[in-house]
Parts: C-alpha cells; structure tokens; sequence
C-alpha cells in the first residue's frame, strides 16, 4: 500500500453472484455485482459511493468488510490491532485473511445497515446491544461495559437511562442511534454506513448525518458513505466514486466531481438531482432505457446503451479505469475531449 496516510486500498474487486436454473440448480450465468474495482480510503476522509439501485454499492461495502467473500481481488487494510507490540499498524490483505485475524480485524471496521428496524434484534436491551461487542471481543468486563455502553449512548443523542429498553420503544431515527453507538463500541478505524438514513423520515436525516459527521471527529473515523442521494453525498464526502453496473464510472474530490464530471453518467446524474433556486435550473439530461442487467451487461462501455455521447467504440471496447491528474479517475473513451455541464445545487 502507497503512502502512510491510506487506510484501505481496493484493487481488481470482483463480487459475482451465480444463478442457478432448473432441477439441478446448474449455474447458468453470473450477476457481476462488483466488477473490478479499484479504489483507496485515506485515513479520517468520508469517501461518498453513489449510483443507482442495483448499481452494485451495498455488494462493493459488504465485500470490503468481508462479510461476503469476495470473488476476487485484494483489500489492504492498515490495522492497528495486529501491529505487533501494539504500535504502529500493520497492512494486511481483508481478502485473503484467515478466521481468527479476520475476527481481529472485525473490532476495526464496521457497518451501519440502511434498515434500523431490522437490523437491531427485537429481543435485546439496548445495553445488550450495544454492549454485544465488547463481551463477544473481551475488550472490557462487567461495570466497565454498562459505564461505556453509557458513554456510547450519550454521544450518540441518547438517554443512558434507556439502556434496559428494547428497540420497539424506539423511533427510526433512535435505532439509527442506537445502531451507531454498537458500532462505535470497539473503537473501530472504519465505518462503512450504508444508506444510513434513506430509511428514516427526511426530517430526521439531517440530524443524523450531522451526528455522523460529529463522531468522525470526536472518534478519527474514516468512513465509506453509501448512498443514492447525490446531495448527501455532496455535503458528507471529500472524495466521491460515481457506480454504474458494478464498475466505478468516475471518482474525484467533491469539488471537483462537481464542477468538473467527466463521466457522461456523472453529468445525468447531477442533472436530475432537484434545485430549489430557479435560477440555477439547467436542463435535465433524461437516461434512455432502464439500468441494463448485470447478468449480460451491455458490450464495450456498459453505459453505452444510455449516453448521450456515445460513438462507434463506446459499443466495441471496454474503457479503461484511469487518472485522469489529480487522482480524478474515469472510465470513458472520450473523458478528455466532453464538454460536459457541472451543475450547482
Ligand atoms: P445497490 O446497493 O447499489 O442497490 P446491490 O449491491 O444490492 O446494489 O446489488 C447489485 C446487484 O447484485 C443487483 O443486481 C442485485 O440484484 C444483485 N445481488 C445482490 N445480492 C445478491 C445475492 N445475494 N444473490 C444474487 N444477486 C445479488
Ligand atoms: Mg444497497
């Protein structure tokens, strides 16, 4: 891994699931979830990961924690943990670990679930909850772990006094807190939150997503932002990487993704994210057809079939994932000569 200041480095990440047909359940194709993707994480940066339903993100989030095996492909991670004598930090393939440092490497990188109604088990306290980690990872016993599961409450918004309530007594946006709080438990390096607020009624969004935004800094998080709403994304993340059928369309800083696509999806996208000032209102770009399947997706450039730029090689050869400078990367034929329109919002 390149440069101290990375936390995680994807290369070639591949996630396909295969589908099965008739009696004897023969694998007759494969949906390519993830397909090759290369990305890097610095240490304590939101990266935003954006695309359409389907495009691939909560498969690309789930891979890069190893909660699913991934096909292929490397995930270096610099743990602290398994530094040995327990300093400094030491990079370590997430892919490829055995069981017992996969456990290990678990207390470092956790997920925040789009559903707080689901994920939290009904049957639980909050202080069970929350507290499930620490007992699971011995990391500290009996009044210590009510003191933290206190502690971790009230820097989520919560009441310590609720601990011995269960979820049902909660709203959504609770959960969501309560669900934080169990992920913050470890003291992990990583968060990945996917779609951490889509669940929740738009009154309540911002508050948590401030709240995330105050726990990076009090607790040095980096996080992997998941989400379908550009505007969060514009607002949470110093990086963003645009998907689009398993594969990264575009990645750049924010600023620059925005003022600058380079991506005819980027610019669609953009494009159809709603203005409140009129004055700002540009022309929105309609995609043609629907999101291709990612069992046959389409041949040459995937999104060739829906951009409005395309020519001849679009349909014929793949383009490359490059650096465009400045670590603005790109897969389209022709990133260097579109003019294509950054749209304020
Ligand atoms: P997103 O989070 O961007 O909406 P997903 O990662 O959930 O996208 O899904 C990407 C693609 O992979 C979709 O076509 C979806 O149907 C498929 N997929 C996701 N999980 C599975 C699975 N367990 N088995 C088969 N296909 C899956
Ligand atoms: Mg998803």
């Amino acid at each position: 891994m390149t440069g101290n200041n990375l936390l995680l480095e994807v290369k070639n990440l591949r996630k396909y699931f295969p589908v099965r047909k008739g009696v004897f359940r023969r694998v007759v194709g494969h949906v390519k979830a993830v397909d090759d993707i290369d990305l890097f994480i610095r240490q304590g940066e939101t990266l935003g990961l954006v695309g359409e339903s389907g495009c691939g993100k909560t498969t690309a989030g789930r891979a890069i924690l190893s909660l699913i095996q991934p096909t292929s492909g490397t995930i270096l991670f610099r743990s602290k943990q398994l530094a040995s004598g327990g300093e400094g930090s030491k990079v370590v393939d997430i892919a490829t670990a055995p069981p017992k440092m996969l456990k290990t490497l678990r207390r470092e990188m956790q997920i925040i679930f789009q559903d707080p109604y689901s994920s939290l088990n009904p049957r639980m306290t909050v202080a069970a909850i929350v507290g499930e980690g620490m007992l699971i990872h011995h990391t500290v016993d009996g009044i210590q772990r009510e003191d933290r599961v206190r502690k971790l409450l009230q820097a989520v918004g919560l009441k310590p006094e609720q601990m011995r309530r269960y979820p049902h007594e909660f709203s959504g946006g609770q959960r969501q807190r309560i669900a934080i709080a169990r992920a913050l438990a470890l003291d992990p390096q990583l968060m990945v939150a996917d779609e951490p607020v889509s669940a929740l009624d738009v009154s309540i969004q911002a508050q948590v997503i401030n709240l995330l935004e105050d726990l990076q800094q009090q607790f040095h998080l980096t996080y992997l932002f998941i989400t379908h709403d550009l505007s969060v994304v514009k607002h949470i993340s110093n990086r963003v990487a645009v998907m689009y059928l398993g594969k990264i369309a575009e990645l750049a800083a924010t600023e620059e993704l925005f003022t600058e696509p380079k991506h005819p999806y980027t610019e669609a996208l953009m494009s159809a994210v709603p203005v409140p000032d009129p004055a700002f209102k540009t022309k929105r770009i309609i995609l043609r057809g629907d999101v291709p399947s990612p069992i046959n997706p389409p041949s040459g450039c995937p999104f060739h079939p829906r951009c409005h730029y395309a020519e001849d090689i679009c349909k014929t050869r793949v383009p490359e994932y490059r650096n465009l400078g400045n670590d603005h990367f790109v897969t389209c034929h022709f990133a260097d000569t579109l003019e294509l329109k950054s749209l304020q919002f």
